[in-house]
């Protein structure tokens, strides 16, 4: 079988020929750069030994197993922080229509949390990072990404210890999650305190802003 008719176009790769879909075996050789796909990808492993890296981790491969690849979702690779990947359902809605331009620009705030923490990871080993957001090391759990309401600019009541349910899902969640609503409100922490008091938000969650809000001023120089 002759090579797929797959080409690479800034780290996306996409049918050459106009294929709605294509079969075939395909050895990988030594490492693969990071890309996004076109289309949806089924990899079967049939032999050998690999790893296979993404947004949701590091996956020692074995054979028999079965990887499911959704054409590109969003997110920032720590490889390359100055890119920020928008998913096309969060640009074209869920049915084609048109999405809120506060869903938008809440999902690019959030992805632009993460790339901040990547620009700034330093940071993160440091114990006042650690004591409140925790350690951004943790192995992410693959998970189904739900639809996230980005578009919220209000703290979300429950759960008492992150701004959002989202922000549950990891550290590095927590901290993007957190840098949005900051960016969002524009730092104005005495109108977002007093919405944490009223929502009866834990000590922790005021603890994540004023870490944020000094570290962002020790960036100014102020
Ligand atoms: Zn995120």
């Amino acid at each position: 079988m002759g090579e797929p008719p797959v080409e690479n176009s800034h780290a996306m790769l996409y049918f050459s020929d106009g294929s709605l879909a294509y079969a075939g075996h395909y050895l990988h050789e030594g490492l693969h750069p990071v890309h996004t796909h076109s289309f949806v990808e089924v990899a079967v492993m049939t032999g050998g030994a690999g790893v296979h890296l993404s947004l949701a981790g590091r996956q020692q491969l074995q054979v028999g197993d079965v990887i499911l690849l959704r054409p590109g979702v969003s997110g920032v690779d720590p490889r390359y922080p100055k890119v920020v990947e928008i998913e096309q359902r969060y640009a074209t809605g869920r049915r084609q229509d048109e999405i809120p331009w506060t869903m938008l620009t809440g999902l690019i705030v959030h992805e632009l949390g993460h790339s901040f923490l990547y620009h700034h990871w330093r940071w993160t080993r440091s114990d006042a990072f650690r004591r409140v957001f925790g350690e951004v090391n943790k192995a992410y759990r693959v998970k189904d990404e739900s639809w996230v309401d980005f578009q919220r600019r209000k703290v979300a009541i429950a759960p008492v210890d992150h701004v959002s349910a989202y922000a549950m899902q990891h550290p590095q969640e927590d901290f993007a999650e957190t840098f949005r609503f900051y960016v969002t409100r524009f730092g104005r922490l005495r109108d977002l305190f007093s919405e944490l008091g009223r929502k009866r938000k834990g000590v922790v969650v005021y603890e994540k802003f004023l870490e944020l809000h000094a570290y962002v001023r020790t960036l100014r120089g102020y």
